[in-house]
């Protein structure tokens, strides 16, 4: 049967999902349909997206509002642009990336031809987190709907608003069979979970991606786990001050710290300390509390996305006082309104949760360090993080930081912004993630890259290996 993406079924309701095997097996069925569509129908679907996001663009930037207050100028930039940008470059390129790679011929295969086709996987599951909702639910499914697959998206249950409008995305632009929505918890992902995904993406912490893996290992399903961790900035005495207090605010204040990405603590060259903690409060005032009337004033900074990860980072800023640490800015914090206001502090212990946790929240701590050899060693006593900052005018300097601490991604006199690159493959490393995203590494990651060698009739190049064996053949 040809299914016309025209003519869509609505889906049933997704809070109460139809049972999950039998929408699974519809999509296994469609798949195989899929699988046999070319470019224009899956540009069709990447542009069907595009234009619902552009059109809906108040009620995106509503949603995230009622769901944690995000200002609508970061629902813009951080949900709404950056999915626009993947989208449109995923259409750009696609028809290039679908053409089979043509690989070279080794003297020992002569007379063959070799190549690379992209191949859809076939059914995937999108599990997504509640940081940013919208835009990682959206930029992997562009690279699922690019590779030809069908998939089912789980949002996160901590952000309802832009779940429900996920859902309601889908069943106004595509088929359930192609793409569908899934809402709930926990409980819903492990009935997911337990379904022969061909790929599972995974975007959440490590603990949870743990789980994830062991659930693709029963099916041997692939994964892509994009994770999080403590990922360090770090400021040796050569860089701009100015410069890296203003970059390092932003990527932390921005969605008031709950970035995967955002600068987890800052380590500073100690002759530089003082300044850059100066410059660091101008710049907060700066940015968030411009009339002085406070940053819970402000209307350019979030909240915390509920009173359990409130809990959580107010619990983290108790425990690294009682163990010592000093607050050199900020530290309010409102638990009616969920607001943790920039803070700043020096002196946690290296063994304090702080030092130790994913912060995900809004609290930066500052060690000092004297040589690039212990700044390295800091890092490495770590597991990997998703994301290494280098604030730095020397090259050597930068030279030294990036060849000897291992991480996901990195910048150089920025932060966070190597996401928003689409030709660079975005993903963690070791405890911080697992397959690449973004762009062509995207695509690749949702296609099975198929293998193609294609001999002559009646030639082949090994035929003195075919047996009977003969003293001959044992020589070579
Ligand atoms: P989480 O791991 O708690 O949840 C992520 C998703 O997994 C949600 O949809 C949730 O419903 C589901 N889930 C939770 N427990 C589960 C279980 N036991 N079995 C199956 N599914 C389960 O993560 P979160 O709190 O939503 O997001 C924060 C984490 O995500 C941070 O560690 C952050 O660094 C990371 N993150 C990483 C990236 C990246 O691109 N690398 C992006 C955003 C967030």
């Amino acid at each position: 049967m040809l299914y016309m993406e025209t003519t869509v079924t609505p889906a049933p309701s997704l809070t109460k999902p139809v049972s999950l095997p039998l929408l699974f097996q519809q999509q296994r069925a469609r798949a195989e349909a899929l699988r046999r569509e070319g470019w224009e129908a899956r540009a069709m679907r990447l542009r069907k997206l595009s234009r619902w996001i552009n059109d809906n663009r108040s009620a995106i930037q509503q949603a995230l509002y009622a769901d944690f207050r995000k200002p609508a100028a970061e629902t813009d930039v951080s949900e709404i642009w950056s999915s626009q940008v993947e989208i449109k470059h995923t259409l750009r390129h696609l028809k290039q990336w679908m053409e089979p790679r043509v690989v070279g011929t080794p003297l020992s295969l002569m007379g063959t031809r070799s190549w690379v086709q992209h191949e859809p996987k076939g059914v995937c599951l999108i599990i997504a987190p509640w940081n940013y909702p919208f835009y990682l639910a959206i930029d992997p499914l562009a690279s699922a709907l690019a590779a030809g697959n069908a998939c089912i998206i789980k949002p996160s249950e901590i952000t309802p608003t832009v779940a429900a409008l996920l859902a309601r995305m889908c069943r106004e632009i595509f088929d359930p069979t192609v793409v569908t929505v899934v809402e709930g918890d926990k409980d819903v992902a492990t009935e997911l979970l337990k379904l022969p995904f061909n790929h599972i993406f995974f975007t959440g912490s490590p603990q949870v991606g743990k789980i994830v893996m062991r659930a693709a290992a029963e099916h041997l399903a692939s994964v892509t786990l994009e994770l999080g961790g403590k990922s360090p900035v770090i400021v040796d005495d050569t860089a701009d001050l100015r410069d890296a207090a203003e970059k390092i605010v932003w990527g932390k204040g921005i969605n008031a710290g709950q970035t995967c990405v955002a600068p987890d603590y800052l380590l500073v060259q100690e002759s530089v300390k003082e300044k850059l903690v100066e410059e660091i409060k101008e710049v907060v005032q700066r940015f968030y509390d411009p009339e002085g009337e406070g940053v819970a004033a402000s209307k350019s900074y979030a909240r915390i996305v509920n009173a359990h990860h409130f809990r959580r980072i107010a619990g983290l800023l108790e425990d690294a006082q009682a163990q010592g640490a000093n607050i050199l800015l900020g530290g309010t914090v409102d638990a009616g309104q969920r607001f943790i206001e920039p803070t700043l502090l020096e002196g946690a212990p290296s063994e304090s949760r702080i030092m130790q946790e994913e912060i995900f929240g809004p609290l930066l701590p500052i060690v000092t360090f004297r040589t690039l050899l212990e700044a390295a060693a800091i890092v490495n006593s770590r597991l990997q993080p998703l994301a290494l900052y280098v604030f730095t005018q020397n090259n050597e300097h930068q030279r030294y930081l990036l060849q000897n601490i291992p991480a996901g991604g990195s910048c150089v006199n920025e932060t966070i912004l190597h996401l928003a690159h689409p030709d660079l493959p975005f993903g963690g490393f070791g405890n911080s993630g697992l397959g690449k995203a973004h762009g062509f590494a995207g695509f690749v990651g949702f296609s099975n890259e198929k293998s193609v060698l294609k001999q002559r009739v009646g030639r082949t190049g090994i035929k003195t290996m075919y047996p009977p064996y003969t003293p001959k053949v044992k020589k070579m």
